[in-house]
């Protein structure tokens, strides 16, 4: 499809995607929005959760320790608090706004648990692949608090950009996020925005790029996007979003392919199914 009266090259929706309601950890309810598939890869893009309620039986069970290897998880807490705590010894609590980077790389064994019995939870887990080169890493975190992210006026002023990876062009006036310098150079942006504002922003040229609108409603590109739902976007040079509601929230995610063969088996994520075995036995033989 081409837009020969657009004003630049807009990347356009290939696919929209509702999240679909799961259970994981020890019966946390949440949105499993988007899940590698050989039919679905939005490579390096292994999975996104939403997890939104109000209700502390939808999550009081937590995430009780489980391992991972070859990848990296991102969380971001929106409402309430989570307590990340390894078999390394490492903590982290995470706040309203916070994010959490870890690199599992050869392997983490690792809790996420609630530090609250009632009120509102609401964040989202990313998970993003890693190169073969980079799979079995010493595992690695960043902590970021959420007043160290910049958060940036829309050049309409129409709403708010944080800049949680990568760098935000912000017209002619790049503001860079705090994670930054992974090969597959993710950029993550959570976007809000009042009614009839705009979001343009260009796009790496071949990068993977979605937006998953998770309050309001938009047009991404030219297609309607409603609440709780991924747009996955196709090639062109720049992610055009225009809010539809008052208050319209989304993320932004793009990130290099890194085009190697996903073999995962739960928490593993791996080239091929020895190394998959290997990871099996390894867990199982506490050699994380
Ligand atoms: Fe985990």
């Amino acid at each position: 499809m081409t837009h020969p009266s657009a004003p630049t090259d807009i990347r356009q929706v290939e696919q929209v995607l509702p999240g679909r309601p799961t259970q994981d950890g020890a019966g946390v309810k949440l949105l499993r929005v988007y899940s590698y598939s050989p039919e679905l890869n939005l490579d390096p893009f292994l999975m996104l959760d939403e997890f939104a309620t109000d209700e502390a039986s939808d999550y009081i069970g937590g995430f009780p320790d489980h391992p991972h290897r070859g990848f990296e998880t991102v969380t971001y807490m929106l409402d309430g608090r989570m307590l990340h705590q390894d078999h390394m010894g490492n903590r982290g609590d995470l706040g309203p706004g916070d994010v959490q980077w870890m690199t599992a790389g050869r392997g983490v064994i690792h809790s996420e648990m609630p530090q609250q019995t009632e009120g509102r939870m609401h964040g989202f887990q990313l998970w993003i692949n890693l190169p073969s080169g980079e799979k079995m890493c010493p595992p690695a975190y960043r902590d970021i608090p959420s007043p160290t992210m910049p958060v940036v006026d829309l050049l309409d002023g129409s709403g708010t950009v944080k800049v949680i990876a990568g760098t935000y062009s912000n017209g002619l006036d790049p503001i860079a996020g705090p994670l930054q310098g992974m090969t597959t150079a993710p950029l993550m942006l959570d976007v809000h925005m009042g009614a009839h504002g705009q979001f343009l922003e260009p796009l790496a040229s071949g990068h993977t790029a979605f937006v998953y609108v998770y309050e309001g409603e938009a047009m991404v590109g030219d297609e309607r996007v409603g609440a709780r739902h991924l747009a996955v976007l196709g090639s062109g040079a720049c992610v055009q979003v225009n809010s539809l509601e008052s208050d319209t929230r989304f993320l932004v995610l793009a990130a290099a392919p890194i085009g190697e063969p996903v073999v995962q088996y739960g928490p593993f994520v791996m080239n091929t199914r020895a190394e998959i075995e290997r990871a099996v036995q390894d867990y199982q033989s506490g050699k994380f």
